[in-house]
């Protein structure tokens, strides 16, 4: 793998799961970035589907992928770059990847190129993902041994937060634990970055001030930004601190975990199960793990859970609101920020106190700005982490 001084191709992103592959694929021109088109390879190991669409909207492939499925996403993977390149304008030709990695460890403060000994590097992460970083290494190895000169760049959701000073990174435990790494990294870093760019250019005054983001997907997190960079933010040593998720608890009571080993002789993988895959949405609703089908269910344990998370959004708010000294903007952002008007409502209802007031009508349309005249200015921004992938993976190749 080496750099290329290139001005003019297609680049790859990808982000890498156990079963599943998102990939996007944008053209390079000029220094700019565009989007041609995009799809996901699921059921690996089951019975794998492709499907991909343009980026007008046009279906360009839902077929199965079984004859190709050998119950990985390594062996996949050099099918679905001949796809890629088959699909490819004849002069665009695919001049580098760049990977989503869920973890940079303490070293990487910004996306690398893979090269020497990173890859190794990255795989020593491992412990501290144990549930993604296999899968982001496993993918980078599989497309350097079928196209060892295709250059490639690991973008990692932890780096952004390098920025965090120590009281917002450490955590109150003996200090040879903190010493060996045990201490807050934080993540949706490529998504945080994305929005701070954003704010820079469209609101360059209010993006030098105090800015709380709140990234509400299926994984949720929240982030206090000073000037642009992270200060505080909800996630910690895992992705499972903070607010609750669609399937993940947020902060518990870790004392809960020692009563459930003692009493339910409970082991690391049955409570990785549970906190990964039970709890959350999912777990106090008994019904889904989806906002969709919970925002206006009148079943008293769906209404628990969405008032549950939106109370802990709104203290998420307030509190990083101390991390930042103040607040002088709210962006809302991902799948529910971005589609959730009834739970933004909840949640800036219950922080009328701080200066918040919503203008219903421009939350109900999903507004730019849904804030009401007069109170703190709340966006929603659509977020884009692809694109902050293929920016940073041109920014490498060509420098
Ligand atoms: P991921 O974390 O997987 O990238 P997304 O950012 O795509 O997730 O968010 C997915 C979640 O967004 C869904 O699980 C759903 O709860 C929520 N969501 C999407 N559309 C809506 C909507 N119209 N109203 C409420 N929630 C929504």
């Amino acid at each position: 793998m080496t750099k290329s001084a290139v001005n003019k191709g297609a680049l790859l992103v990808l982000n890498s799961g156990s079963s599943s592959v998102k990939f996007s694929i944008f053209q390079l021109e000029g220094g700019a970035v565009e989007p041609l088109f995009a799809g996901q390879l699921t059921g690996i190991g089951t019975d794998a589907v492709l499907k991909a669409k343009s980026e007008a909207g046009e279906l360009l492939a839902k077929e199965s992928w079984a004859e190709y499925d050998k119950g990985n996403v390594p062996s996949i993977l050099p099918h679905l770059l001949e796809w890629i390149e088959k699909n490819l304008p004849a002069d665009l030709p695919l001049i580098g990847a760049g990977h989503r990695v869920v973890h940079g460890g303490e070293k990487f403060d910004k996306p690398v190129l893979v090269e020497g000994s990173v890859l190794e590097e990255l795989a020593s992460f491992s412990p501290l993902a144990p549930l993604h970083q296999p899968q982001n290494v496993a993918a980078i190895k599989a497309l350097a041994d079928s196209r060892p000169e295709l250059p490639q760049v690991a973008c990692f959701d932890t780096a952004f937060h390098q920025t965090m000073p120590e009281i917002s990174t450490t955590y109150a435990i003996p200090k040879r634990f903190t010493e060996a790494g045990v201490r807050r990294y934080g993540f949706h870093g490529l998504s945080y970055e994305y929005i701070a760019h954003n704010l820079s250019e469209t609101k360059p005054d209010l993006a030098k001030g105090r800015v709380v983001v709140a990234h509400l997907g299926n994984g949720a997190s929240l982030t206090g930004l000073k000037n642009g960079v992270s200060i505080d933010t909800s996630m910690g040593f895992s992705a499972l601190e903070g607010v609750p998720m669609g399937t993940r608890p947020g902060s518990i009571d870790p004392g809960i975990l020692i009563y459930l080993m003692r009493e339910n002789g409970m082991d690391a993988d049955d409570l990785e199960k549970v906190l990964y895959h039970e709890s959350g949405l999912l777990g106090v609703s008994g019904i889904s793990n989806d906002m969709r089908d919970l925002e206006d269910n009148t079943d008293p344990a769906a209404v628990l859970a969405v008032d549950l998370f939106c109370s802990r959004v709104a203290k998420q708010i307030a509190s990083l609101a101390v991390s930042i000294g103040g607040i002088d903007a709210l962006v809302f952002t991902a799948g529910i920020g971005e589609h959730g008007p009834i739970l933004r409502k909840k949640v800036l209802d219950m922080l009328g106190w701080m200066g918040f007031a919503i203008d219903d009508a421009k939350n109900d349309a999903n507004a730019h700005e849904i804030s009401a005249e007069g109170s703190i200015p709340t966006f929603i921004i659509p977020t884009d982490e692809e694109v902050m992938i293929a920016r940073h993976t041109v920014r490498l190749l060509t420098a």
